[in-house]
């Protein structure tokens, strides 16, 4: 049963009147009188890039009977790991330096419940250990060799996670012999969902194969949590995906869901942690970012640094892939 409380909670999220450029509420904002709440949108998923179509399509079937956020959330992302044409998240994902594919993934759920891997190789689904460390241990986080004993005792199979592709244009890459970022590049990019299910709990999950061609040992925010991914069952969630150097140096996803705890819409609350990232980086030379936001209200919101960053939406209603606002075209 809704409190009141919640209530009013859930009203804040609707006011636009609310937007404050500080980080934090103050308690002169927590008591500024807000509006009713809007209708609210549940259930829905959203997922960054043209990858999340399919795998909302299977969050979807989770959500559409009613079941959980995290199961949803989960679920929808293993189809991306497991698609070994998609060479930025899993099975076929572009390899370090080394030639090594190493994962990276966590989820989080509508208790602040959450588990992480890092460094992670020879596991197709990387999510699913990491929702095994959430359930399963009194931790958050594992990396590398423990993180695959871990999996390996969960009763998880070792395969071999570098395809031919992939090993080809690491090949090439090597011939070059440079580390550049590639910015906007579909199939680069992490897959992070975030979902309301019907009983109105929220939930994400990140998965990512990393920078292609990062230093052997190297671990970007998609496991961090408050980095790649936050969720606050009281506000929203969100999670990020680009550069992940940049996300962590303004723990780029908590910092959403507090923006939105403060009054901000999706959209503004990303927008805002763009140009916090723009402000603290002297160049942005190849520095992409996104961010993608879901409130209470079922309302969404995205927002990167460079033009092409996009969004995949399902609900009862939409079944959409959206361009995400930005800052800039290209440099
Ligand atoms: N954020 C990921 C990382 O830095 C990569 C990406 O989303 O493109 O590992």
């Amino acid at each position: 049963m809704k409190t009141r409380r919640n209530f009013i909670k859930i009203s804040a999220l609707g006011s636009a009147a609310l937007v404050t450029s500080s980080c934090m509420s103050s308690e002169k904002d927590n008591k500024t009188p807000v509006k009713h709440p809007k209708k609210i949108l549940k259930p829905i998923v959203i997922s960054t890039w043209r990858h999340g179509i399919q795998a909302n399509a299977d969050a979807w079937e989770i959500l559409n009977r009613g079941g959980k956020a995290i199961d949803a959330v989960e679920k929808g992302v293993m189809v991306v790991e497991s698609d070994p044409s998609n060479q930025s998240v899993g099975f076929g994902g572009l390899p370090d330096r080394d030639g090594f594919v190493t994962l990276d993934a966590c989820i989080m759920d509508e208790n602040n419940s959450c588990g992480a891997v890092a460094f992670l190789q020879n596991i197709e689904n990387p999510i699913a250990v990491a929702r095994k460390v959430m359930d399963e241990t009194p931790h958050v986080l594992l990396v590398g060799e423990g993180a695959l004993q871990f999996a390996k005792e969960k009763g998880f199979k070792t395969i071999n996670l570098l395809t031919k592709k992939s090993k080809k244009a690491w090949e090439e890459w090597k011939m070059k012999s440079k580390y550049t970022p590639v910015i906007n590049s579909e199939n680069h990019d992490t897959i992070g969902m975030l979902a309301l299910d019907s009983n109105g709990n929220l939930s994400g999950a990140c998965t990512t194969s990393g920078m292609a061609y990062k230093l052997h040992g190297r671990v970007g925010d998609s496991p961090i949590i408050g980095a790649g991914l936050f969720v606050d069952n009281e506000v929203g969630a969100a999670c990020a995906t680009g550069v992940g150097e940049a996300v962590m140096r303004i723990a780029g996803s908590a910092i959403v869901v507090e923006l939105m705890r403060n009054g901000m819409s999706p959209n503004e609350a990303c927008k805002t942690a763009v140009e916090r990232i723009i402000k603290k980086h002297k160049s942005l030379k190849n520095l992409q970012v996104g961010f993608l936001a879901l409130n209470k209200n079922g309302e969404v919101g995205g927002y990167s640094i460079y033009a092409g960053f996009n969004y995949a939406v399902q609900s009862e209603t939409q079944t959409t892939l959206l361009d995400a606002k930005y800052n800039r075209e290209r440099d």
